[in-house]
């Protein structure tokens, strides 16, 4: 029995036979230096194995089941890549200046991104140097002459591969695939969308997998912690079987009650909303029993396209969400790029601080028509009846003047063009700088709620970069001026009289959660995906329990005693609903080397 490691990126675990999709297989390279006369011809060869391998990938873009669609827009980000001139462009320069074969010239070119990559702060972004070595990998294929074939699969498999690329996808039987396990791939590659998806264990980035695994091995697939473990002993198989079905069974349950409201034992209701980024995500919002869209996070129609969207194009992407998704409401948060959001078609800017720059609000207000583009679509959209906006990253008065001037300018234009929009469109801010949070009496007074963005405001608060690894062992939600800055905002909306939601990873906590509550917050959004296990913990909760949980908390001096007291006091009180849970107060206590 061997145990492999690797990433956990689909929760499960499944027992099945191993089924090799592709292993990489590649053996060195060829690498040869050209006569004269053969560069030119070089140049042709490679354009036309990336011509080839561009083809195959848009016939599989046709054949995407409307179920995957997420995986059409991998397939165009792997068509851009394989375009960009970075890549293939580089290379020919390579095959003409340096005289070498192209597949050499390839491998030099992907060598040159992984360093810029590498350079990069964002994980997101650091992860996508898997998509160019995916795609270089292919067209290395083609120049070898292989063409893509996918072996047909016969009964249900544990499915692994070197990578699976999106185009795969469009081939692969999916409903014989028990689980994904994979060499190549980071905590955001399409492998855990893809899993996800379909509902599936995966595990990534095993860098063993080809050389320990054979086709038809027995194997367990440990979607949890991020294991695959080979050929198990009788005791271990009992041992994972049991915890599997518990698994299961968990699910199941979870599933069962998630549509019933998110009320505790003594009939304090909370709305559990979820936080989107596509269209694609609002089945299983509405499947998983969410309330609404506690945040719509537009910067992702933005992303990853030659051109800015029309406004034709956002008021029918803003209607359509608001129609599937009535009569629960739905937040449109105003575009927030810049920093960790990178927007292509927005240029990048020489920013040596890009958090603490140009993003957001800030961005917005720099490109008045980009932003008066959103605001028409937004209210045009607002004819639904069920759309509410909020702009992020406000610090102070003038901003959220400044914004509703916008929209107020947007209105008498549309009104003049003769467009229709909801007059009474509610208007709300995001929360997440500490100097909103020490006025927050002050904006509560302009605005018709508040959503607490925990994300950015720890960040602020305590002063570390969210995607500089070095310091996430810092991000602590609930160290203490975190958790007081919380409180003091619901305190000033409810003295206000205006509702206020927390939109941060934080509401999918369940060790934050019961706080959050004792503070008698009115919403909470969250990640699609774990609003049933949180709409369990608040069905199982009483808001006596939560308060007094909140007194301790805000007497801790320090977050090391209020993690430890948090979590002994939640898996005291809610001992079969945790053993899944990662939780944020896990992060490690010493610094990442
Ligand atoms: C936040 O900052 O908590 C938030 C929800 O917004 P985002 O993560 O998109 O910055
Ligand atoms: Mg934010």
């Amino acid at each position: 029995m061997a145990t492999l490691k690797g990433i956990p990126v689909s929760a499960g675990i499944s027992i099945g036979r191993a089924f090799f999709l592709n292993r990489s297989g590649a053996g060195p390279l060829p690498r040869q230096t050209l006569p004269e006369a053969l560069v030119g011809p070089e140049m042709v060869r490679l354009d036309r194995a990336i011509e080839q391998f561009a083809q195959e990938i848009e016939q599989a873009r046709e054949r995407i089941p409307a179920d995957l669609r997420e995986h059409a827009l991998i397939i165009d980000s792997h068509l851009m890549i394989l375009k960009d001139p970075k890549l293939s462009g580089v290379a020919k320069r390579y095959i003409q200046t340096l005289g070498i074969n192209a597949e050499w010239a390839l491998d030099k070119a992907v060598a040159d991104l992984e360093k810029a990559f590498e350079a990069l702060d964002d994980q997101y972004f650091r992860d996508r140097i898997q998509d160019v070595r995916t795609v270089s990998g292919r067209v290395q294929a083609r120049l070898a002459g292989q063409t893509a074939e996918i072996r047909a699969i016969e009964s249900r498999v544990v499915l692994m591969a070197h990578d699976v690329s999106p185009a795969d996808t469009a081939s692969l039987e999916t409903d014989k695939i028990m689980a994904l396990v994979t060499v190549q791939g980071g905590k955001t590659s399409h492998t855990g969308i893809l899993a996800r998806t379909l509902g599936i264990p995966a595990v990534v980035g095993v860098t063993e997998l080809e050389r320990e695994v054979r086709d038809g091995d027995l194997v367990v697939v440990d979607g949890l912690r991020g294991v695959v473990v080979l050929s198990p002993a009788e005791e271990e198989l009992a041992r994972l079987s049991d915890l599997k079905y518990q698994f299961e069974a968990y699910q199941a349950g979870i599933m069962r009650g998630c549509h019933l409201p998110g009320e505790t034992i003594d009939g304090y209701r909370l709305k559990v909303k979820a936080n989107i980024e596509m269209l694609e995500e609002v089945p299983t919002v509405v499947n998983n029993g969410g309330e609404g869209i506690g945040l719509y996070r537009t910067e992702y129609s933005y992303m990853n396209r030659a051109k800015l969207p029309t406004e034709e194009e956002l008021y029918q992407e803003y209607l359509d969400l608001a129609t599937i998704m009535s009569p629960r409401r739905v937040t449109l948060r105003t575009l927030d790029a810049g920093a960790d959001k990178f927007v292509s078609t927005l240029g990048s800017l020489d920013e040596r601080n890009p958090a603490l720059g140009l993003r957001a609000i800030r961005l917005c207000m720099h490109h008045r028509d980009i932003f008066m583009t959103q605001l028409r679509a937004m209210l045009r959209a607002s004819v639904a009846g069920n759309i509410s906006v909020m702009f992020p990253m406000i610090s102070g008065l003038r901003e959220i003047r400044q914004a509703k001037a916008m929209l107020a300018e947007a209105r008498a234009q549309l009104r003049q063009e003769g467009h229709r929009f909801n007059a009474d469109l509610p208007v709300g801010i995001m929360m997440e700088l500490p100097s909103a949070v020490m006025i927050a009496e002050i904006l509560a007074r302009e605005v018709d709620f508040f959503s607490i963005g925990t994300n950015d405001l720890i960040q602020y608060s305590l002063g570390i970069d969210r995607t500089n690894r070095y310091v996430s062992h810092m991000y602590q939600p609930l160290h203490p001026a975190v958790v007081r800055s919380i409180k003091h905002v619901v305190d000033a909306a409810h003295q206000a009289g205006i509702e206020v939601s927390l939109c941060g990873e934080m509401a999918s906590d369940p060790f934050c959660v019961p706080i959050l509550m004792g503070m008698q917050i009115d919403c909470i959004s969250l990640t699609p995906q774990a609003i049933p296990g949180i709409k369990r913990i608040i069905r199982q909760a009483t808001m006596d329990d939560c308060k007094n949980l909140l007194k301790l908390v805000l007497e801790s001096p320090s977050v090391t005693r209020t993690n430890a007291l948090v979590q002994e006091t939640i898996f005291r009180q809610f001992p079969d609903e945790l053993m899944f849970y990662s939780s944020l107060l896990d992060r490690e206590e010493s610094p990442a080397h």
